[in-house]
């Protein structure tokens, strides 16, 4: 494990020692006792977490499953896309896959969803779900979640789904308060496991517009959730391991305190901000709305992007991120997500310190 380099790309990213060690723990029968006590032992941690009293579902598969699931859960009849971004545009053709009505307010990547759009947009009629990418991880835009939650509720019956992937547990999101339908998050970005389990928060709202829907399947049906969480268990086999370390990552959070948390990454965050400044390099996302748990640089200087993340990697073994998709060498990424402090963050910025002049 130890040749292989540090992950500073945004997701999946650095796991903690600790993290691993109780992942090891012995495999349980998932319809026993043990099972139960780990089940429920994750619960009130996580509700406080995410402000919400509703259960939190464990789903054993990565975000995409979630993703997946809570359209053919909710769409009865068409779904909005709100599209900025690798992530949220791919919910677009994933919606049209599950053989829904979908259309889309689309943005440049880059650029940020804003409430006016979303209004005019639902203001043409017959949405009955919206999908918002919180924190769009590849491009390093922050929606503003409140605001385009409020913007939507000026419509009647409109299901609320938002990936929370890579800001859940590092910026505040209050689920109740803010009346969101589904949040969903995968567990190998802000809260720094392996990939391979997801968590879904689904309002009673929501399961309410499940039962409309004979077609929502059985591996992501809500109502198999919600029935299973009632004996502190989950629809099928889960990944008992992840849930192990999960135990571990919110006792960990719990112990650090919210706020601490939160402050952590800003503060992270804001030192790979002044790094980016320092070399007159950009941000990709415009002012006011960068993402806290990673920074995508606008390659303005036109650096050789695949070079330098390779030279960063064989000289100091930190793997950072040469941008995704079609901002793939346009952008770079560098994740500050999970366990990061001030002090691993400055590690990470004098190894690009080091390595920089060689692009520049
Ligand atoms: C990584 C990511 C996903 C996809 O997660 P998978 O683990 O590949 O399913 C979805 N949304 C956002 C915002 C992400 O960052």
């Amino acid at each position: 494990m130890s040749t292989k380099p540090k992950l500073f790309s945004p997701g999946p990213v650095d796991v903690a020692p600790e993290t691993y060690a109780a992942m090891c723990s012995p495999t349980i029968g998932h319809r026993g006792k043990d099972f139960e006590e780990l089940y429920a032992s994750v619960q009130p941690g996580l509700q406080e977490i995410a402000g919400t009293t509703r259960p939190v579902y464990l789903n054993t598969a990565s975000a995409w499953g979630a993703m997946e699931g809570s359209i053919r859960n909710l769409t009865r009849k068409k779904v909005l896309n709100l599209c900025c971004g690798a992530f949220s545009d791919k919910w677009y053709d994933v919606s049209l896959r599950c053989g829904k009505e979908a259309d889309k307010v689309q943005v440049e990547w880059g650029e940020v969803i804003t409430p006016d759009l979303v209004r005019a947009k639902l203001a043409e009629g017959g949405f009955d779900t919206v999908t918002l990418v919180h924190n769009e991880t590849s491009t390093g835009v922050l929606n503003p979640l409140a605001d385009i939650v409020k913007a939507i509720r000026e419509f009647d019956d409109i299901m609320i789904i938002v990936d929370t992937v890579s800001s859940f547990s590092a910026v505040p999101i209050n689920v109740d308060e803010l009346g969101i339908d589904v949040m969903l998050c995968g567990v190998q970005k802000a809260l720094a496991l392996p990939p391979g389990l997801s968590l879904m928060i689904v309002s009673e709202a929501a399961l309410e517009r499940a039962k409309e829907l004979t077609d929502r399947g059985y591996y992501f049906d809500f109502h198999e959730f919600e029935k299973n969480h009632a004996k502190n268990n989950t629809p099928s086999t889960p990944a008992i391991p992840h849930i192990y370390g999960l135990r571990e990552r919110v006792e960990f959070m719990l112990a650090e305190g919210m706020e601490n948390r939160f402050a952590r990454h800003a503060a992270t965050n804001a030192l790979t901000h002044e790094w980016v400044a320092k070399h007159g390099f950009k941000n990709f996302a415009p002012a006011g709305y960068e993402s806290k748990t990673l920074t995508c640089i606008d390659n303005n200087l036109e650096i050789d992007v695949p070079g330098f993340v390779k030279a960063v990697r064989a000289k100091h073994n930190l793997l950072i991120n040469g941008g995704y998709g079609k901002v793939k060498g346009l952008t770079f990424r560098l994740s500050n997500m999970g366990n990061e402090t001030l002090e691993t963050q400055q590690e990470l910025l004098d190894a690009l310190d080091d390595v920089i002049p060689d692009f520049l």
